[in-house]
């Protein structure tokens, strides 16, 4: 099958090409994204393989359901950038890959806790300055601390079991619970209990209209003193200027992100020589307990090799015919 893939990277390439066996696909690689502007490029393929900040609204999928594009398959594991129900009209498939490597999301939910608490970016620096002081580099047992985990899914079910070998008391909220992290120790709570009792929350829910802004100024008010708040799942989760204005009054201890919700302008990209013109992340990144890392939880060999052979092999189902194991209904 002839594949146009968007937001191509090298490690995308790279990836694909290994386990393409004997050019099974044609794959035709664009480095640009996917939106109502680039659909062209797709003119005279298939399907198209897009990734987490390629913009499949209505229009897009009109303009691909015009040249004939059949399916659409996410190369990740949200898939709040597709319109599904345009996508259903114009009988247009989208797979994804459901499942590669949660624990490569959740080891770094992980990493960007125990670097916020430990403050160890702030301490390479200075040891490079010969800097060996222990001035402000206070930090905090995670030892029968209290995490409140929203989302009990793939990711959060791999970040809770992680968080109990730490010791801690792990609460969480979910629409569906699981009655195997209640057996390991899980504890579920409405959402105000967990918000009001959390030392450290993170966030492993999908985004949807339900959970945009779930942390706004309203949530924040709710939160404990000095919570760490901690985001690996989707940017529109936390409205931003919200939370820079619980960073300025203090209420929020610290925050933690690999993803922003307007991350489409910024990651992924060197913008080094580039003059910012977001205003919110550059005060984001003013913050001496903030940490933004750019979307790269996902970022694993071992979830870069799942990810490739599960999105070849959505093509391949859909070629021949098969069920499409990995599809996102309605
Ligand atoms: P999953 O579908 O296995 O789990 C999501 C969980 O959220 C489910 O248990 C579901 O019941 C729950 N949920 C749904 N609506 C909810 C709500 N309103 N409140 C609370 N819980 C709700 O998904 P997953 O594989 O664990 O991935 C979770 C999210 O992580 C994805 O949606 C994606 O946005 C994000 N993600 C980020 C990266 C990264 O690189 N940073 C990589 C993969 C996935």
């Amino acid at each position: 099958m002839k594949i146009a893939v968007f937001s191509t990277k090298p490690h995308d390439r790279e990836f694909l090409d290994k386990f393409n066996t004997n050019n099974r696909h044609e794959l035709i690689y664009f480095e640009a994204a996917l939106n109502t502007d680039t659909t062209n490029l797709a003119v005279g393929f298939e399907a198209v393989c897009v990734f987490v900040n390629d913009k499949i609204d209505a229009k897009t999928i009109d303009k691909l359901s015009k040249i004939g594009i059949k399916l659409i398959d996410l190369r990740c594991a949200g898939f709040n950038n597709v319109d599904l129900a345009a996508a259903k009209n114009k009988n247009i498939k989208v797979t994804r890959v459901p499942a590669y490597s949660p624990q490569a999301v959740a080891e770094h939910a992980v990493a960007l806790i125990l670097t916020l608490n430990r403050k160890t970016h702030k301490v390479y620096n200075r040891v490079r300055e010969s800097n060996f002081s222990l001035e402000n580099l206070i930090g905090f047992n995670l030892y029968r601390k209290t995490v409140g985990v929203i989302g009990t899914g793939k990711i959060g079910t791999a970040f809770c079991q992680i968080m109990l070998g730490f010791g801690c008391k792990v609460i969480a909220y979910d629409v569906n619970e699981s009655e195997t992290l209640k057996e390991k120790g899980v504890v579920y709570k409405t959402l105000n209990e967990l918000f009001k009792n959390s030392d450290i929350i993170s966030l492993h829910c999908p985004l949807n209209p339900k959970t945009k802004y779930l942390f706004d100024s309203k949530t924040f008010s709710k939160i404990k003193n000095g919570a760490m708040l901690i985001n690996t799942s989707r940017g529109a989760l936390i409205k931003t200027s919200d939370a820079i204005d619980a960073l300025k009054n203090g209420h929020l201890g610290y925050l933690g992100i690999d993803v922003y919700e307007q991350e489409e302008q910024l990651f992924f990209k060197d913008l080094s020589e580039s003059i910012i013109q977001d205003d919110l992340i550059e005060r984001l990144m003013a913050f001496h307990n903030v940490l933004i890392t750019p979307h790269q939880g996902f970022f694993t060999k071992e979830a870069l090799d799942q990810i490739a052979i599960t999105t070849l092999k959505n093509f391949t189902d859909f070629e021949e015919g098969l069920p499409l194991e990995n599809e996102v209904k309605l």
